[in-house]
């Protein structure tokens, strides 16, 4: 049957046929065709507890039949104001460090982190307005720093903030101008904290970063002493640090979120993913008190002009309420830590294998290398790979030669096993 589809970050031509899937359940989803696949990266990294838990499949039916959809400019309802509440006493707290206050709702990653820019901007314009706070220019600060490597999402505006590279290649125009901070590899750390002291003395608005871990950049991995001392050199600077915790969030890097290791409070954070326990889409961009009362005024000119139709959508956000719950009255950090040490055993022995280097692990996430010759992005060896691993009922997707899992915290032993199975294959088969 011919397919209307146009699939995201697919190669049409390349890539067919798409695996159909009916059902999933778990860690586990079930192929139209009878088959079955472990979900070894959540699903593009939103799945936390398991597909269709049934508290929040329960939450997003009762809500269904109660209140679907409401205008949020103005109106609010039960689920948002819960949630709200319930992102407020988890959001990472500081000795001596604002506080982060106040939520705004959207739909995605990305939206959550224009939002989190447009926040940035808005809070220094409306600075401006008052005649505080200009850039060496002498106009309201807008310039954004951002860590080599990013990856914030696919909208204009996230994608100026991102590496560029060939995966954006042809909308470059419509990118605006940031600064690089290079990132903190091993040895290179005092270089990236001079650079970034050296840019906040420049007046920037703000500084985004993927705390503790780059993504889609290759699973690169910092450590929370340069994530605190980045903070602490925004803070010295009046240079706001946004944390983009759509991707370490909701446990993934083994607490709840990232910045929580090192003890930073964000003056605006972003989460996404995992918010509803990946169920359906939510998004928030949490704010402390000197970011929203900037746009609290009488002043029409001030206030906070974004929105999307679903925003705060409630059907969305009681589920989000259902996955707080489960956080709350669940063990699952204990989940968390068992899986963490699962994880850490297998690749302790995968990384043994001569056909792998650089083997590296934050909480649930795990990556490594595969030494093969062509392995740069655009080299075939990443369709191939995952080729080979739906062949042995994984959906795992590398980025170039990185193979990483960031599995669903209820994968068991056995399908850890599994997994670990068919990468060191993957190394028999592929490896130099
Ligand atoms: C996935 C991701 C985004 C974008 O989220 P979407 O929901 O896909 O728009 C932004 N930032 C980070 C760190 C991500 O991993």
């Amino acid at each position: 049957m011919t397919s209307h589809v146009w699939h995201p970050f697919t190669q049409h031509g390349l890539n067919e046929p798409i695996p159909h899937v009916a059902r999933a359940q778990g860690a586990l989803l079930h192929l139209a065709d009878g088959g079955t696949l472990i979900d070894a990266i959540s699903s593009w990294w939103v799945t936390t507890h398991g597909h269709c838990h049934p508290r929040i499949a329960a939450a997003i039916a009762a809500q269904a039949g109660q209140l679907d959809q409401l205008i949020f400019a103005g109106y609010t309802h039960d689920p948002a104001e819960t949630v709200a509440r319930g992102l407020i006493d988890l959001a990472p707290r500081g000795e001596g460090q604002p506080e982060l206050r106040h939520v705004f709702y959207s739909d995605s990653g990305s939206t959550a982190v224009e939002v989190a820019l447009k926040m940035a901007l808005g809070y220094w314009h409306n600075l401006a307005l008052d005649g505080l706070a200009t850039e060496e220019s002498g106009g309201p600060r807008s310039r954004i720093l951002v860590l080599e490597h990013s990856y914030h999402g696919d909208t204009i505006g996230a994608m100026s903030i991102g590496e560029r590279g060939v995966y954006n290649a042809a909308w470059q125009p419509l990118l605006f101008d940031v600064g690089t901070i290079p990132f903190p590899a091993p040895g290179r750390e005092r270089a990236c904290l001079d650079a970034l002291d050296a840019a906040c003395a420049r007046k920037p608005a703000a500084f985004i970063v993927e705390p503790l871990i780059l993504g889609a950049g290759g699973m690169l991995i910092y450590s929370a002493d340069i994530l605190r001392e980045m903070a602490a050199i925004c803070r010295r600077h009046g240079v706001l640090f946004i944390a983009d915790e759509v991707m370490t969030g909701w446990g993934r890097t083994g607490t709840l979120f990232a910045c929580e290791q090192a003890g930073v409070v964000p003056d605006i954070m972003a989460v996404a993913k995992g918010i509803t326990g990946g169920a359906i889409p939510l998004a928030a961009t949490l704010a402390t008190a000197p970011i929203f009362d900037a746009h609290r005024s009488t002043d029409r000119a001030r206030l906070f002009y974004h929105s999307s139709s679903y925003t705060a959508n409630a059907i969305a956000c009681a589920a989000a309420v259902a996955n707080l719950a489960i956080w709350r009255e669940k063990d699952v950090l204990g989940r968390i830590v068992a899986l963490t040490q699962g994880i850490a055993t297998r690749l302790e022995r995968l990384a043994r294998h001569p056909a792998f280097a650089n083997p590296r692990q934050l909480g649930t996430i795990a990556a490594i290398d595969l030494v093969a010759a062509d392995a740069g992005y655009l080299s075939d060896l990443a369709p191939r790979l995952r080729a080979f691993f739906l062949g042995h009922g994984l959906l795992l997707r590398p980025l170039g030669n990185t193979i990483y899992l960031m599995p669903p915290y209820c994968l068991d032993e056995d399908q850890l096993d599994h997994i670990f199975t068919a990468i060191a294959a993957a190394g028999d088969h592929f490896g130099e």
